[in-house]
């Protein structure tokens, strides 16, 4: 895709600080960072989310991000890391080319966990639940 900006990295267009590449992944680290060593890990191919992904490549992409997750951490000496795709404009996903965002964690850097992505959160009956559970089990 021509107007991507991740395919435009991937085809050496636009310049990256790339700390992992193979036939079919890149890493490199993220140009407006949310702390040092943010790194993002895509596939080369364009894909805009994670369920267009054949699963040959979503297993690539978690791959990496597995092994750089460490590294990543070793790297900037980060004691933890949020792991997440923003998957989808609804989730706030702006670029749309598939990509793992590893963001490495400090005490007191100000950052939330997952649990503050939202602020209202639903109040669902059992009811609820078992129909919602039935259903993501159904469409796997
Ligand atoms: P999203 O909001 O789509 O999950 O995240 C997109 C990420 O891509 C953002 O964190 C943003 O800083 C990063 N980004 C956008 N354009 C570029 C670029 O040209 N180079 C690099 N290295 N990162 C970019
Ligand atoms: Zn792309």
């Amino acid at each position: 895709m021509s107007d991507c900006i991740f395919c435009q990295i991937v085809d050496g267009d636009i310049p990256s600080r790339t700390v992992y590449e193979d036939d079919s992944v890149l890493a490199f680290l993220d140009a407006n960072p949310l702390s040092p060593g943010h790194t993002l890990v895509i596939p080369k191919a364009h894909h805009e989310r994670l369920n267009d992904l054949p699963a040959d490549a979503a297993s690539e992409v978690m791959s990496t991000v597995h092994a750089l997750t460490p590294a990543v951490e070793a790297a900037v000496d980060a004691p933890a890391t949020t792991v997440a795709f923003n998957n989808g404009e609804a989730a706030g996903q702006e670029v749309p080319h598939v990509h793992g965002h590893i963001v490495p964690r400090f005490e007191d850097d100000g950052g939330r966990p997952i649990h503050a992505l939202v602020s209202d959160r639903p109040d669902l009956s059992d009811d609820e639940l078992d129909d919602i559970a039935a259903a993501i089990e159904d469409g796997v």
